[in-house]
């Protein structure tokens, strides 16, 4: 037996015998669906670095530049779809066998592949719609670009308020709400299944160790090591979507290939 299915088949054992699973995933589910990570050499995220949220409150020019690169960004990966790894978690929280799935992913591909809103949590917010950041009110992109692109400004709320794409920004505080259905979920598992994350962005990394202190097993899927390796009761250093192929439903299989 190769070593990635032998891999596969201990994170089977674990995720079977287990009665409550979380899954927690980074930018490194999404780079099969063409989203480069954040981390690895050459991520356009880089030079198109989200700008400070400060930055982005004090100064409409940022809040403008902001906005030039996030439309940038989403002509590039306008057509993603989701990727083994989405639909494998997707059909394991259909399953009953994943109660929930911590995401620092603000791609929206986890909705994409039929999670339900009740069993995500987004610690990073959304990149797929915008809300004013005085009222809360929802605004949608492709009204808020026509604004944009018409008059180069930022745009802004009918109360006045500051429109922001719904995603945590660097210096933004963390949502509230998220925060504490992430805590829960990880303080109710038995299983924490840390997926594509290089574990160094805080807050969010904290989740995996907090599980492992109360008691949960810690498995980790990801291709560069991470801090809390030598932690974990599993460590499978390869590919996430070759680890999770096998709970793909067939047909999504056929249909995705
Ligand atoms: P990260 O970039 O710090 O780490 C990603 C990890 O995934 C890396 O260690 C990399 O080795 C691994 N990886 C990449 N592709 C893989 C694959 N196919 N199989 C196995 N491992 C793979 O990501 P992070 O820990 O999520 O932190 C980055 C921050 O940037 C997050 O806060 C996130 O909000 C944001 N971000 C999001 C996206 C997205 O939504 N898709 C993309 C880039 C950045």
């Amino acid at each position: 037996m190769d070593d990635a299915r032998e891999a596969a088949d201990r994170l089977e054992a674990l995720i079977e015998a287990a009665g409550s699973v979380v899954a927690f995933t980074g930018a490194g589910l999404s780079t099969e669906c063409g989203v480069p990570d954040f981390r690895s050499p050459g991520s356009p995220w880089l030079t198109n670095m989200p700008i400070d949220f400060s930055d982005f409150l004090r100064d409409p020019a940022a809040r403008a530049e902001s906005w030039r690169r996030k439309f940038a960004m989403d002509d590039v990966y306008r057509d993603v779809a989701p990727g083994r790894g989405h639909r494998a978690l997707a059909a394991l929280a259909a399953r009953g066998k994943i109660g929930a799935i911590i995401t620092q992913n603000i791609d929206n591909l986890h909705q994409l592949s039929g999670v339900p809103d009740e069993t995500l949590i987004e610690l990073h917010g959304n990149g797929s719609y915008a809300r004013c950041l005085s009222c809360g009110m929802r605004h949608e992109l492709a009204e808020t670009r026509r604004a944009f692109e018409a008059s180069g400004e930022a745009p802004s709320c009918a109360c006045g308020g500051i429109v922001k794409s719904a995603t945590i920004s660097f210096g933004q505080a963390m949502p509230v709400e998220a925060m504490r259905r992430a805590q829960a979920a990880t303080l109710a598992c038995d299983l924490f299944i840390a997926i594509g994350s290089s574990l160094v962005v805080h807050p969010a990394a904290g989740f995996p160790a907090l599980a492992r202190q109360n008691g949960a097993k810690l498995a980790i899927v990801n291709r560069e090591p991470t801090p809390l390796d030598s932690r974990a009761d599993l460590v499978i250093r390869g590919d996430i979507g070759d680890a999770l192929e096998r709970y793909v439903a067939p047909a999504n299989q056929a249909h995705f290939r």
